[in-house]
């Protein structure tokens, strides 16, 4: 069972419920955590750390002071990091779990894979992808074409509440897109109600998110008008990150 709790402006920290467990996903701010737990009574077994930025991990230092629990991430700069994770499969109370290295966003950047889940951080976003702040294009682009080669049913849990301005880019890239045009709707209605639209599905994705459309021709177009020098997938997709950066 999943659960979302909002922190800051717009970062959601997910709680996860297993047969074993209670894992808490990317906690940026250690309160909102603690005022649920304590509401529900509940205690957490684990935490799972996707990158090293603070609205992630902000909230890790007080929360393994209170529950002295682990610590799962990639690389050195995720504080109290207990169990190193890489690429590949591991056990977490009895889970099986797969790590899936996204580096672009951060060289840090994993994505945990659980059942019909990924908690991707702030790679693949709800119609959108994050900004490429350590990678380049085509590691950013490999790393979402590795979540993306995930069933389609896979829900997406990404760290952010990003998704009706992330529509407005899509419309903007593929303006005759019904499918786009309808997931505005729905997740204006969602958000009218205050009701976060994620996850997503990765079917829904496919049909909507520019970032994992770049073979199509509607958006190779669109990016050539907007600075792609060639037709090949990484051309499109650097483009259209770069495009996207300067879109209000
Ligand atoms: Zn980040």
């Amino acid at each position: 069972m999943l659960t979302l709790i909002p922190a800051f402006q717009d970062n959601y920290i997910y709680l996860v419920a297993t047969a074993h467990g209670l894992w808490i996903v990317d906690p940026g701010d250690a309160q909102p955590v603690l005022n649920y737990l304590d509401s529900q009574q509940l205690r957490p077994t684990a935490i799972l750390c996707t990158h090293h930025h603070a609205d992630h991990v902000g909230g890790v230092g007080a929360l393994v002071e209170h529950y002295d629990i682990p610590v799962f991430g990639h690389g050195a700069r995720i504080p109290q990091l207990s169990h190193p994770v890489a690429e590949g499969s591991l056990e977490i109370d009895g889970e099986a779990v797969q790590v899936l290295e996204v580096p672009g966003h951060t060289l840090d950047h994993i994505a945990y894979h659980w059942q019909d889940y990924v908690f991707c951080g702030d790679t693949l976003f709800a119609a959108g992808c994050g900004r490429i702040f350590e990678g380049d294009p085509q590691m950013m682009y490999a790393s979402l074409q590795k979540l993306a080669a995930l069933p389609d049913s896979t829900q997406i849990c990404c760290a952010h509440e990003y998704t009706e301005s992330n529509l407005r880019f899509a419309a903007a890239v593929e303006p005759e897109r019904p499918a786009i045009e309808e997931r505005k709707q729905q997740v204006a209605r969602l958000r009218a109600q205050h009701r976060p639209s994620l996850p997503s599905t990765l079917q829904e994705e496919r049909q909507s998110n520019p970032f994992l459309r770049c073979r199509e021709a509607d958006v190779i177009r669109a990016a050539r008008a907007h600075g792609a020098r060639n037709d090949s997938e990484v051309e499109v997709f650097a483009a259209l990150r770069h495009w996207k950066d300067r879109f209000h």
